[in-house]
């Protein structure tokens, strides 16, 4: 690998040619929970200033279609880290109903692997409306589709200034009438949004209509940081290692969150930090990926009779299936090890390959160092990272 190109994925769009980092990048990459379409539709009109397509010119533009959707289906099977078990992501690069020529291709897409025997459940995440036409063939297709709402009460002001928060609360009202999962994704967390008005706002209607919350922090490099900035100071204010950085908050929010959801809605499914597991509730599955009992598991706010399930399903993989995996991963047995209750590999591995490892084994599998495909240096696998909390203007949190 070239040294410019070592630099292109490390750095996301830190000072390099936007197109040379989309050619380089392949149709799919796996991500933390699911392998992701990273080719098939590409921009985003939508302009919120934290998200990483701002590093590379991919937002605000009118989204393209870089690779056609036969040729997305057809590859999908040739996706190093693909199993049965493994969700699929369609439109990652962009926000997947905001713009027609992105709702046609995606109906399209859809219909089209509703027809194939792939068995993988199909993601979406948005923060637009989402068309009745797509609606239809989620509910007529064979394979299971989850849709996540991106709800953070942002939208609307200068942090994500075209998103409509009307589109978005109808949405849940809209997939419930259609008993379609949905799920609320709640991040990021900026002083701007960090108050009981819009905790409330958000938590009442999501209680009554979505499926579960998944609820993360915000994401840091230095581009995205600089973006925030101006919007959160206190973050400039001390130098960080980005790459061993986890989810950033506002001080006292996050601990003040799982305590008010406690108080007021202790039976709703709140998922920190936890994608993989609103994953498994929503389809009534047990845990996919290895967590029960880990840290994300143990401060998330999930049912008792989820966790029952989880924990009857616990299985440590024999000595034959971790054999199996690493090698189909390409790893020498030789630098893997039991360590207590996880999977521990001596060596570099790429950050894709622990998620495969993670959903062929169902246990917990991490590694001494992590390397990233393709600039996704924040798609975290470990769960260990630190949560890191910074100070804010105007904090109210008491507790
Ligand atoms: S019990 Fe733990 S591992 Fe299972 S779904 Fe709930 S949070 Fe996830």
């Amino acid at each position: 690998m070239s040294a410019r190109s070592e630099q292109n994925i490390l750095l996301r769009g830190q000072g390099i040619d936007p197109n040379t980092f989309v050619r380089e990048r392949q149709s799919y990459t796996q991500f933390q929970t699911w392998i992701a379409d990273t080719r098939g539709m590409v921009g985003c009109p939508l302009n919120c200033k934290y998200c990483f397509l701002q590093l590379d010119g991919k937002t605000p533009i009118r989204p393209h279609e870089d690779i056609p959707l036969e040729q997305m289906i057809s590859e999908l099977k040739n996706v190093e880290t693909y199993h049965p078990n493994m969700p699929v992501n369609f439109g990652s690069e962009t926000d997947v109903f905001s713009t027609r020529h992105n709702i046609n291709y995606y109906y399209d897409l859809l219909r089209r692997y509703g027809e194939t025997d792939f068995p993988n459940t199909i993601i979406f995440i948005s923060k637009c409306s989402i068309p009745d036409k797509i609606l239809d063939v989620a509910t007529e297709i064979k394979q299971p589709v989850l849709f996540y709402i991106s709800y953070s009460g942002l939208g609307g002001t200068k942090i994500e200034p075209n998103v409509r928060v009307n589109d978005i609360r109808d949405n849940f009202v809209r997939l419930k009438a259609r008993n379609l999962p949905v799920i609320h994704y709640w991040r990021p967390f900026l002083p701007q949004n960090s108050n009981k008005e819009t905790f409330d706002e958000i938590l009442d209607h999501v209680t009554k209509y979505a499926t579960c919350s998944v609820i993360n922090g915000l994401r840091l490099n230095d581009g995205i940081r600089a973006n925030i900035a101006k919007f959160w100071p206190e973050l400039i204010e001390q130098d960080y290692d980005f790459s061993k950085t986890g989810e950033f908050w506002p001080q006292g929010v996050r601990g003040f969150l799982a305590k008010y959801l406690q108080q007021k809605h202790p039976d709703y499914p709140a998922f920190f930090g936890n994608t993989p597991c609103s994953v498994a509730y929503a389809q009534e599955k047990n845990d996919i990926q290895g967590l029960y009992n880990g840290r994300m598991c143990r401060e998330s706010q999930c049912p008792e009779t989820q966790r029952g399930k989880c924990a009857q399903n616990y299985h440590r993989p024999t000595e034959k299936e971790l054999r199996r995996a690493i090698d189909e991963m390409g790893i020498k047995p030789s630098v893997t090890i039991f360590d207590k209750d996880m999977i521990v590999i001596k060596e570099k591995v790429e950050a894709g390959k622990l998620a495969y490892l993670r959903t062929a084994l169902g246990f917990p599998v991490v590694s001494k160092t992590i390397t990233y495909q393709a600039g996704y240096n924040w798609a975290k696998v470990r769960e260990d990272e630190g949560i890191i909390e910074v100070s804010w203007k105007g904090n109210w949190i008491t507790i």
